[in-house]
């Protein structure tokens, strides 16, 4: 196995059947990995010889020495797309072809609520513009689509990598649609300006809390006030985006969740992304959790940021579940949002997604109540 779950709870993971653990970054520990066990199988005295894994030697659990990170990610071929069912994803129901594709790795920001930094590494590695472009020019021709969603955590802090692959496009001639990463703080209009004539369709925004306060425990080094500039800046320039609040962290009161809806619909992004603090193995927030005993439900299964799995100093997990569930209420049920779904022609999009989810999550409960 192998993953951010398994890097922090490798224990867990041996003590469960599993053999082997790759941790950390995979391709080349999984690579010696699969060469090793052709040859020898899972011979602890080989598999100690190998950076990055975690195995059990009779009862005693090893780990062997870390693997440094890769620094030049163009060595790594691109994924195997051909072994995807690539014509069965769907969006809200409907057929999509969509592509993946991840430009960066790491993040130097080190939050104390998200795994990249302590996953990837704190200093973001790029791939060259060349080789991200080939990948989806590959992926566009292949699958016959045109829509990318890169899946890097801040796809923008890199301002040259940017411009670079931008240029690239343009010499290229690709008509792609895609959607990316950012930060309020890594954003100017201009690149914002530049995103949207080489298609970009939309960005993504982690603004994560109405209080500063929180956003300064957490880490994310930004302010209250660049986000209202930047989401107007995303106003004026016509490109959709999305905010992503977190709430529940453990020192917040009701009160300060209900200022970061109050704040999502002060910014009022095309649409919000309302999650709830779950404290993942190897971040702080997991750490801070364990030591004050806040963890209230250990099913992974739950672990999804839509069920609250935490209490916290001031609310009970079932309040910050609540709290969650206000949130999507509040900040989609308001009538100026509804309407500018209907002028753009989206009020259809936005109902198949209520059907889907909400309809669905509403029927469970209800049965759940007639048990
Ligand atoms: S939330 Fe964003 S800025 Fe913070 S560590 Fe994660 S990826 Fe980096």
């Amino acid at each position: 196995m192998g993953g951010p779950h398994v890097t922090f709870m490798y224990e867990e993971a041996l003590n469960n059947n599993v053999d082997v653990v790759v941790r950390g970054e995979g391709e080349y520990t999984t690579l010696e990995l699969i060469n090793t066990m052709e040859k020898y199988g899972l011979d602890p005295t080989r598999l100690r010889t190998i950076r990055g894994l975690a195995f059990k030697d009779g009862d005693q659990v090893i780990r062997t020495q870390d693997r440094p990170p890769i620094r030049n990610l163009d060595e790594l071929p691109p994924p195997a797309r051909h072994l995807l069912p690539m014509d069965k994803y769907t969006l809200f129901g409907k057929p999509i072809r969509i592509v993946h594709v991840m430009a960066s790795r790491g993040c130097p920001y080190g939050c104390s609520f998200c795994s990249t930094s302590y996953f990837w590494g704190r200093m973001i590695r790029y791939r060259s513009a060349k080789a991200v472009v080939d990948e989806i020019e590959d992926a566009v021709n292949r699958y016959k689509t045109n829509i990318i969603v890169f899946t890097d955590d801040e796809f923008t802090l890199g301002k040259r990598f940017v411009y670079e692959f931008l240029r690239e496009l343009e010499e290229r001639k690709l008509d792609i649609n895609f959607s990316c990463g950012s930060r309020v703080d890594t954003i100017d209009k201009e690149m914002m300006i530049a995103l949207k004539n080489h298609g970009c369709t939309a960005l993504y925004f982690g603004v994560e809390s109405g209080s500063q306060d929180t956003i300064n425990k957490i880490g994310k080094r930004i302010t209250l006030e660049q986000a209202v500039k930047v989401f107007q800046w995303a106003k004026e320039v016509k490109i959709d985006h999305v905010g992503s609040f977190v709430i529940g962290f453990p020192w917040e009161s009701i009160d300060d969740m209900k200022n970061t809806v109050r704040f999502a619909m002060k910014l009022d992004p095309t649409y919000a992304q309302f999650t709830v603090a779950t404290p993942y193995p190897g971040t702080p927030l997991y750490y801070q959790a364990l030591s004050d005993n806040l963890i209230e439900d250990w099913n992974w299964e739950h672990w999804t940021t839509l069920k609250a799995v935490m209490r916290g100093y001031r609310f009970t997990k079932e309040q910050a579940q609540k709290m969650l569930q206000w949130a999507y209420v509040k900040y989609y049920s308001r009538l100026g949002f509804l309407v500018r779904e209907l002028i753009h022609g989206r009020l259809g999009t936005i109902i198949s997604a209520i059907k889907n989810s909400l309809v669905p999550w509403f029927t469970e409960r209800l049965l759940r109540r007639g048990e």
